[in-house]
């Protein structure tokens, strides 16, 4: 074995020497405090101010120095996924908050010109607030969500904010510091006591936010009871986070990163499958050294890391991005696993994608990859019926159609059901579809 392939299995972290970063962050009233936003135009800045009142903006040291590439702002991938830009926000929703600032509105007119705009981008898509939520014993249970018969959400209250925001969160409004939106979980017994009544989950999915952004002792008191005996027929645990991208220190140089695989590796010590559902958007996000370092250390645990995040304009709308994001994460060790459809919140017009363009962009990304590669499913909505994939564009006896399937179902039975709907070359959603062939109602709405 070369002295190569010895560190790559190795957890040391000598190799290089990444110091000891500090965990810094800039929020909106920080915005001005950023040295490389400070070139930037008044004009610009003053967008940013604005668009960064409504939507949640959040954004560290590390994304800025390290994955900003500044020469190519603001086209640059990164930049797009972090700082806010005007036409994130409709013009009307824009001129309405710009104004009251401009005329120098109180806090109280304000706060209420910002709600108002809130609450028309579709805070809580696809029925996550009113049909997700579980009941035990007749209560809701806040802080989980069950809506695929294997998998249970849970949504643990120190892990909801993000390391730094993505632009396009479909989660935004779970930031934006608005109580009643929020949805976050009290006790870990809630949890322990839905999946004890619930013998037919199988995985758990503790996501957020980012649950990363824990410190290591507290994510290991909501996860180590379930590896009771309990809790057997919950057979993996999975983690979705973005920290591989905003902090890989988490994973390397923070105090408590050795502690962390150190659980990763207790848990499936007791014999769980551990995956984190990593999101990225760019391959840009695998170049630093150290981000590279916190994937080979997971690995070194055994824990898969599996990718996915949405197709967006001005961020990834193009084949050949998808195409070396794939090749580098199969370099790497990472399983492609989702590409998703930007959803219907938010600043949903400014990254949105027809779905035809986004089947293209996913077939010509996927010829590119060898099978290792093609394990990505997609482009896949997670729509209130369940997820949904664009399987393709075909013609049958003079009439086009889509292709779709559904990989997920709030009903098991419709699960890898495919069916069609009529050619629409600019639809973003499956709401603005309609059945092909005469149809009235997708089968799913019977
Ligand atoms: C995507 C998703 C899951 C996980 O689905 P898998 O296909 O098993 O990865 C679970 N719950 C919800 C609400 C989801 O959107
Ligand atoms: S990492 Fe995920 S939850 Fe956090 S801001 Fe980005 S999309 Fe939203």
């Amino acid at each position: 074995m070369s002295k190569q392939n010895i560190v790559a299995i190795s957890r040391t972290k000598n190799w290089p020497d990444f110091g000891q970063p500090r965990f810094k962050v800039f929020t909106a009233r920080q915005l001005d405090q950023i040295p490389q936003l400070q070139k930037l135009s008044a004009e610009r800045r003053f967008e940013m101010e604005v668009v960064a009142r409504v939507l949640p903006f959040r954004v560290n040291e590390y994304v800025i120095n390290e994955l900003i590439d500044w020469g190519n702002v603001p086209d640059d991938p990164i930049f797009q996924l972090t700082i806010p830009q005007r036409d994130m926000l409709a013009p009307e929703h824009f001129n309405r908050v710009a104004s009251a600032i401009i005329r120098g509105a109180d806090r109280k007119t304000l706060d209420a010109v910002i709600r108002e705009v809130r609450a028309e981008l579709n805070p809580h898509p696809a029925g996550q607030m009113e049909d997700n939520i579980p009941t035990l014993n007749g209560e809701r249970v806040e802080g989980l969500q069950h809506k695929y018969r294997e998998t249970v959400l849970f949504f643990p209250s120190s892990g909801q904010v993000c390391h730094s925001y993505c632009t396009f969160c479909f989660r935004w409004a779970q930031f934006v510091g608005d109580k009643e939106l929020k949805i976050a979980a009290k006790e870990t017994h809630q949890l322990q006591a839905y999946l004890r009544a619930h013998p037919e989950v199988t995985d758990v999915l503790v996501t957020g936010g980012d649950p990363l952004v824990m410190k290591t002792r507290n994510l290991r008191a909501y996860l180590e009871p379930l590896l009771g005996e309990a809790f057997s027929h919950v057979k993996t645990i999975r983690i979705g986070t973005k920290s591989l991208t905003f902090w890989p220190q988490r994973f390397v140089t923070d105090d408590d990163a050795d502690d962390l695989l150190a659980l990763f590796e207790e848990i499936q010590g007791a014999g769980k499958h551990l995956a984190l559902m990593a999101h990225y958007n760019h391959w840009q996000e695998l170049e630093p050294a150290i981000a590279r370092e916190a994937i080979r250390r997971v690995r070194a645990t055994g824990a898969q890391i599996r990718s996915q995040g949405p197709l967006l304009a001005h961020i990834n709308d193009d084949a050949n991005i998808w195409a070396r994001l794939w090749r580098t994460q199969v370099g790497l060790g990472i399983i492609p696993y989702y590409m998703f459809v930007e959803r219907d919140t938010g600043a949903r017009n400014y990254f949105e994608v027809p779905l035809i363009k986004a089947w293209q962009i996913y077939r010509d990304a996927i010829q590119k990859v060898s099978g290792i590669g093609r394990t990505a499913r997609g482009p896949s909505m997670s729509a209130h019926p369940g997820k949904v994939e664009i399987q393709g564009v075909t013609e049958i006896q003079g009439e086009k159609a889509i292709v779709l399937r559904m990989i997920q179902g709030r009903n098991s039975d419709w699960v890898q059901r495919p069916f069609f709907a009529r050619y629409d070359a600019n639809a973003t959603w499956l709401d603005h579809l309609q059945p092909a062939f005469g149809e009235e109602k997708f089968f799913f709405e019977q």
